[in-house]
């Protein structure tokens, strides 16, 4: 979260507010805007993908 969603305004600014928490594999952010005054929650569903690498034997 570096930008507000609504009007686009940066969020790492003293003024605004990210908290990100979590709630099972969801990823919550609680955001508050004070360009725009803007404030809700956005969740992030994270996919853990697992991804098999293949180890190449040098020959
Ligand atoms: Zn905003």
């Amino acid at each position: 979260m570096r930008f507000c969603p609504h009007c686009g305004a940066r969020m790492d600014v003293p003024q605004s507010l990210v908290v990100e928490y979590w709630q099972a594999e969801l990823a919550l952010f609680l955001c508050y805007c004070s360009a725009c005054q803007w404030q809700g929650e956005i969740v992030n569903q994270v996919r853990v993908v697992v991804s098999e690498l293949e180890e190449e034997g040098e020959s």
